[in-house]
């Protein structure tokens, strides 16, 4: 069969990018996903009344109005609002996230040399009297002051990426970690309520269903308008065709899947080498050079109630988890009354760690982690754990990665692949962006269709 668009991976990229060419005109087609459900990252499980997002904590927010308003008109009524309630956990004391914004949590003499720190960094970078950052770790200290940087940034940072922070270029730091207003710092140190991070400080979240419900009311919503979503279908080739401009995708073991004039591709690309051999040629192995984080996600199902928070931060070694999601908080309907739903993220330092943690050691040293800090009273207070792994989950702005994708993204474009997602595109993106992206990738991929058109008459 013969699409305009075939689409590789049903994640939130792969749907939204079919979603807008159907607002755009364009519904042949097709959508193939490896798994046995869309949604990628966006999956739930619910397991005896505790409903767990296998793929970390995931929240709604948007500074994009249009693009908060569509992505929650998918879920019409099945929302709730929330207003943040975000701890980082420093010392045993739950400090207000972001941390900046929480220093009247902590004891005067370090409440002191933070606010120090940071404002004669603000004063040095004013006057140049401070060397430009080179690297992730320098920006931190730069714009943070040691104190700030030293006593959470660094530490949490080096936890969760397993990466030396000086590999990971300023690229990364662009826009996403916001310079603090100084006098917000200043505001908080007295104890004068600040909000950081404002981009999330109203968040949405699914009533019923977990994040799930989010790419699946969005596969509904595109299926019904005649695009088909083929479940367990990985793409193992994609190579040249004879007619024309196309291309053919083949399954894993050499069948045609489907030819199209271009595809979406949001499959992860690191892992995409022999995937895309034909169409690349040497430059297939490079693909491998791309780096990225390994999580496991581990849900916890839990007897009575917990803390009142949303999500906290864990700087600390000792303490194994970087990040805890009490999803119960997001909606009461995730736990049945009275019950906790946890989430706890590990990320690994490689693929090979994460696939050879035991899942019995890692619910125990989870759940002992998770004692020592306070959140469960019990052991047997857990009465459901699950473990959930994720080969790929955050992507390492090295130097590698601009070199890599400069040289491949404009060859497969001139094949009619485009790269999207957040695997697809190597790209650090959240779920607004990537519905964002989908609509000018629509755009691009609509011309290109067109051009091929009058290129083959
Ligand atoms: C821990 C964590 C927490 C996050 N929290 C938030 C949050 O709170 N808010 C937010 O906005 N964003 C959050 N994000 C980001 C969000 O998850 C992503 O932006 C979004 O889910 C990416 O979708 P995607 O389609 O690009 O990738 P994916 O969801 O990975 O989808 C890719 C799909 O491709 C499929 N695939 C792979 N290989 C093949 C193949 N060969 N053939 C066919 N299909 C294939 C996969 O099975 C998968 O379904 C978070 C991400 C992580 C990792």
């Amino acid at each position: 069969m013969h699409y305009d668009v075939c689409v590789v991976g049903g994640g939130l990229a792969g749907l939204s990018s079919a979603y807008h060419l159907v607002r755009k005109g364009v519904n042949n087609t097709i959508v193939f996903e490896a798994s046995d459900k869309p949604g990628g990252l966006l999956k739930s499980e619910h397991v005896r009344g505790f409903t767990f997002d296998t793929g970390g904590s995931h929240i709604i927010f948007s500074k994009d109005v249009d693009v908060l308003t569509q992505l929650l008109g998918f879920l019409q009524n099945n929302y709730v609002k929330h207003y943040r309630n975000t701890k980082i956990y420093y010392k045993g004391i739950f400090v207000k996230y972001p941390f900046e914004n929480g220093l009247a949590d902590l004891p005067p003499e370090e409440r002191f040399e933070c606010l120090r720190d940071i404002v004669m960094n603000y004063v040095r970078r004013r006057c140049e009297e401070l060397p430009p950052p080179s690297n992730f770790l320098e920006w931190l200290e730069y714009v943070f002051g040691k104190a700030i940087a030293r006593k959470y940034l660094i530490p949490y940072n080096s936890k969760l990426w397993k990466t030396d922070l000086r590999e990971i270029t300023l690229e990364w730091v662009g826009g996403r970690v916001p310079n603090p207003p100084i006098e917000d710092v200043m505001k908080a140190a007295v104890g004068l309520e600040v909000e950081g991070y404002k981009h999330q400080l109203n968040f949405y979240y699914p009533k019923e269903g977990g994040i799930e419900s989010l790419a699946s009311a969005l596969a509904d919503y595109i299926v019904s308008k005649g695009i088909r979503i083929v479940t367990s279908a990985p793409v193992g080739s994609i190579r040249k065709s004879t007619y024309g401009d196309s291309v053919k995708l083949y399954d894993v073991e050499g069948k045609v899947l489907a030819s199209c004039r271009s595809v979406i591709y949001t499959a992860p690309i690191n892992r995409s080498g022999e995937i895309l051999e034909e169409l690349l040629g040497g430059m297939a192995k490079s693909l491998g050079r791309l780096k990225s984080v390994p999580l496991a996600v581990i849900g916890l199902g839990i007897r009575g109630n917990s803390l009142p928070y949303h999500w906290v931060y864990f700087p600390e070694t000792e303490v194994p988890f970087h990040r805890v999601a009490f999803i119960s908080n997001y909606s009461r309907n995730t736990s049945p009354p009275n019950h906790t739903t946890i989430i706890a993220e590990i990320s690994f330092p490689t693929q090979e760690a994460l696939d050879k943690a035991d899942e019995g050691e890692l619910v125990d040293r989870v759940i002992e982690g998770l004692i020592g800090v306070g959140i469960v009273r019990k052991r047997e207070d857990v009465i459901v754990r699950r473990v959930w792994r994720w080969r790929d989950a955050y992507i390492i702005y090295n130097q590698d990665r601009k070199t890599v994708l400069e040289s491949v993204t404009p060859v497969l474009k001139t094949h009619g692949i485009f790269l999207h997602g957040r695997f697809g595109s190597w790209n650090y993106l959240n779920m607004d962006a990537v519905f964002k992206r989908s609509e000018e990738l629509a755009k691009d991929v609509i011309a290109y269709i067109s051009d091929s058109s009058r290129r083959n008459h």
